[in-house]
């Protein structure tokens, strides 16, 4: 396990240097700002000393299993919002709903892939690309590094297809205490915002003093308006509160109250909850509009569904609002609540020093737990194959290594991490569930439908259905039950009788499981 080697300590990161951190631009013209906010930042030594910070990542102790899957809900929600943006990007209003009038449960669902950067279906873009090397960095210096995190970026950025100018522009220097930005005004976008999420994650454990430091100073290496690091920690704030299961909509009132005061009014206007984007004309490449949208987005929302799906419809820079949206609304619903058509396919690559490196789902769940300061527990060892055995209307129920051997033709409905034996099957769901009781899930009601409407979806397309977990009982158990359920409106007891004929490997250990499908009503 992770474990950091102190405690911030010594680190002079106190609210007088973060304003100083943010007196950071360059001397170039900025006639609304007062000149103590102009001056050249790469001569301020005081800022110097927030470039390294030990901390602490996360906390065993602290973090219970609903807070937890909160935490990772944010870091793939992020991802996924990206990916799912992606193909709309620089795109009118409304595009998303016009290509999906509704949800498509079946094939690859919505991601689709292409637009601009002609993405893969799943692959997420420069934003999630920037926040994960952001985030690898946080992991291997046991905290924040600024020097580092420089390297770790400017290596990323040889090989990224989609750079942002403002981002791009400050990359091109050697050292980030170099950096001059021949206009201030430019670096008021949203690309710092849009990379900051995983910090929430990373200082979860962290007082707000420090994690607002962090949050900043990281923003100002590449965007020297102060605005565009106060919008990446206004959200990564709404996040931690949402992880620890607060209200995010009044952690972002009492941030905006210490915003710099020449900034307070425009963050006040775009964060007010009467704010929409038919106020604003601007471009949302801009960190104001940017962060109002994705705040719109998901305080107008009920669900992480309608939350992205609102913040791409609003057209433009649809990959970085959809990230923020998503990543804050995966903070407040949690893992379970992402459609896993959405993020089973979810991918990308990142150059690291250490190579090109892949990311999917299942990487992203251990580098959440590695930001949290937790160790993804080992799966078990493989089991003898079995199945896929038929239990009925061509839906069959296998353990992972039975489930591994079915035709790539074949639905795969996996309740458990699936290593890569299925990336060849098109038509596939990875959907979260632990099999323990109590509250390890969070949100089993929408796993289980999720794996239900799945099933039922895949059927439709005359596609044979492989249903599993790593031994193909209590999971597998459990989404067979409810899948008969759903068909046949029979009870759990019913159900119970029917598995238990066709599959011997069936198990109902788990009281959890049993309670919730005694009460559920699927209709
Ligand atoms: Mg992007």
């Amino acid at each position: 396990m992770r474990r950091l080697r102190s405690v911030i300590g010594s680190l002079a990161i106190t609210r007088s240097v973060v304003a100083y951190v943010f007196d950071s631009m360059t001397d170039h013209s900025l006639p609304s700002l007062p000149p103590r906010l102009r001056r050249p930042f790469h001569a301020d030594p005081t800022r110097h000393a927030l470039a390294h910070s030990t901390f602490a990542l996360g906390s065993v102790e602290r973090l219970d299993h609903p807070t937890r899957q909160r935490a990772l809900g944010c870091l793939v929600g992020g991802a996924v919002g990206d990916a799912l943006g992606a193909p709309f990007e620089f795109q009118p209003s409304g595009l998303y709903s016009e290509t999906f009038p509704s949800p498509v449960h079946g094939g690859i669902g919505e991601m689709i892939g292409g637009g601009t950067f002609g993405w893969a279906p799943g692959e997420f873009t420069d934003d999630t690309q920037m926040a994960l090397a952001l985030a690898c960095s946080v992991v291997e210096s046991f905290g924040y590094d600024a020097d580092h995190v420089w390297g770790s970026w400017r290596t990323w950025r040889r090989r990224a297809s989609d750079v942002g100018i403002t981002t791009s522009h400050a990359l091109s220097f050697d050292d980030w205490r170099e950096v001059e930005h021949q206009r201030i005004e430019s670096t008021m976008a949203n690309g710092a915002l849009m990379r900051s999420f995983p910090l929430a994650l990373a200082t979860i454990s962290l007082d707000d003093d420090i994690a607002r430091d962090v949050v900043l100073h990281q923003a100002s290496l590449t965007h020297h308006h102060p605005a565009a690091g106060w919008g990446a920690w206004i959200a990564v704030s709404a996040m931690r509160e949402s992880i620890r299961g607060g209200d995010p909509w009044s952690t972002i009132d009492r941030e905006v109250s210490l915003v710099p005061d020449e900034l307070r009014e425009e963050f006040s206007s775009v964060l007010s909850p009467t704010w929409t984007p038919a106020h604003d004309n601007r471009s949302n490449g801009n960190v104001w509009t940017c962060l109002g949208q994705a705040v719109w987005a998901v305080r107008q929302s009920t669900t992480y569904e309608e939350a992205v799906v609102a913040a791409i419809d609003l057209g433009g820079d649809t990959d970085t609002v959809a990230c923020v949206a998503g990543a804050l609304a995966g903070a407040i619903h949690g893992i379970q609540r992402i459609p896993s058509r959405w993020t089973t396919y979810l991918h990308g690559h990142v150059e690291l020093a250490t190579g090109r490196r892949t990311f999917t789902h299942a990487d992203l769940l251990v580098l959440g737990h590695e930001l949290l300061g937790l160790s993804l527990p080992d799966q078990a060892p493989g089991e003898s194959p079995a199945g896929p055995m038929h239990v009925g209307d061509g839906v069959h129920a296998a353990n992972l290594l039975g489930a591994a051997t079915v035709p790539t033709h074949w639905g795969v409905v996996s309740l458990c991490r699936t290593e890569d034996f299925f990336g060849a099957h098109e038509a596939r769901r990875q959907i979260y569930v632990v099999d323990k009781e109590g509250d390890r899930n969070a949100a089993l009601d929408i796993a289980v439908c999720d794996a239900v409407r799945s099933i039922e979806a895949f059927r439709r397309e005359g596609r044979p259905v492989v249903v599993h977990c790593h031994g193909g009982r209590s999971r597998t158990g459990l989404a067979l039950k409810a899948w008969r359920m759903a068909r046949t409106g029979c009870s759990e007891r019913d159900a119970h009788i029917w598995l238990k004929e066709r599959w011997p490997l069936y198990a109902d250990y788990n009281r959890t499981f049993v309670d919730y499908l005694r009460q559920a009503r699927f209709d």
